[in-house]
């Protein structure tokens, strides 16, 4: 079954945009602080530009399903600071492809004063329309918009190819297949056999590659997912049948339970792109013992609730448990309201 899924990966379209392997490595003042053995996947560091993360490995196989049947324009939707948003735009001008972003205004966005990716999106030159809607329905609005604008260019003569918020369509999904599949041969070169993998999940697509490789490996370690939001009750069937549609793209049919996976919405805080004083902190501690960014949307709220598992007991002392860094460091550089009481 692995090599079948290894074939059938080599053979699905793919654009070339990353940096990959990503590094994977010991952290070792960590290790001691913690008394873990605590390890690091960087999918921080997948390129295209500095600002990386894990929405790379999905738009390989976006933008490479987008190129094969010709579409020349590529729609997608995301807040302001959408780290996925600034990846896509980032990856349509290394294709050639045109890009359009439809965004949802959370933090009262300044013209004058852009920050963070929404400053990155604008040098990057892509068309951009916000919304900000204090009755929750910016999201409807915005796919109205954008399915008009589609229909239009369309109309126009041209092909617009719609990517989902956080790029979580089975083709997405494929890229954290192969991200898996990197991590485990790194695991395995290296001779760590890991007890516990944590990662963040926002749209799920992320959670949902890795679930699918972990079950066709028959892999039986945890994968703890911090959300990086409050989730549905029905958030865990979703990531499941995200993770059966994408191998089924890849010609695996297979049903996956995810009972090694617990989805933790515990350290969220707030909500989305509210700052935590846990993940703040947890940010300063990667910070000022390894020298490493997280940020305090994702990666941070996730490293709060690996800390808090060490602590607490959850994960003996002497484990083996791997960070899996998704990006999102720009988000340091966003609106103050993004990033509390980091500034202070
Ligand atoms: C989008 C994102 C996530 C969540 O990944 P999903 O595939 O959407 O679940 C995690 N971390 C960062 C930095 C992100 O930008």
């Amino acid at each position: 079954m692995i090599a079948y899924l290894k074939e059938s990966l080599a053979k699905t379209p793919r654009e070339p945009l990353g940096f990959f392997p990503t590094p994977f490595h010991r952290l070792e003042r960590l290790s001691d602080l913690l008394g873990i053995h605590l390890y690091i996947k960087r999918d921080d560091f997948t390129g295209v530009s500095l600002f990386g993360g894990n929405k790379v490995r999905k738009l390989e196989f976006l933008i490479g399903d987008a190129i094969q049947n010709s579409y020349d324009t590529i729609i997608t939707f995301g807040a302001t600071q959408s780290n996925h948003v600034m990846e896509t735009i980032t990856a349509c001008c290394k294709s050639g492809l045109k890009a359009i972003a439809y965004l949802e205004d959370l933090v009262d966005t300044s013209k004058d004063d852009l920050k963070g990716n929404l400053l990155l999106d604008t040098i990057l030159g892509a068309e951009i329309h916000i919304v900000s809607d204090p009755d929750g329905n910016a999201m409807e609005k915005l796919y109205e918009m954008a399915h008009a604008r589609a229909q239009a260019l369309n109309a126009e003569g041209h092909k617009c190819y719609l990517i989902p918020i956080g790029g979580a369509s089975d083709v997405g999904t494929i890229g954290y297949i192969s991200g898996y599949m990197e991590l485990r041969s790194q695991l395995e070169a290296a001779g760590i056999s890991p007890d516990y993998l944590f990662t963040t999940t926002g749209s799920g697509g992320t959670l949902a590659g890795l679930l699918a490789g972990h079950a066709v490996c028959k892999d039986n370690f945890n994968i703890i997912a911090i959300t990086a939001e409050d989730k549905p009750e029905t958030y865990e069937a979703h990531v499941n049948t995200l993770a059966e549609r994408a191998l089924f793209a890849l010609d695996i049919n297979m049903t996956i339970e995810g009972k090694e996976c617990t989805i933790d919405r515990g350290y969220f805080g707030e909500g989305y792109e509210i700052p935590s004083e846990a993940a703040s902190e947890a940010i300063r501690l990667l910070a000022q013992t390894e020298g490493i960014f997280t940020d305090p949307v994702y990666t941070g709220k996730c490293f709060a609730g690996l800390i808090d598992y060490v602590k607490t007991g959850k994960i003996p002392q002497g484990s083996h448990v791997v960070f899996l860094h998704t990006g999102g460091t720009t988000a340091l550089f966003a609106e103050s309201k993004i990033i509390g009481s980091l500034a202070l």
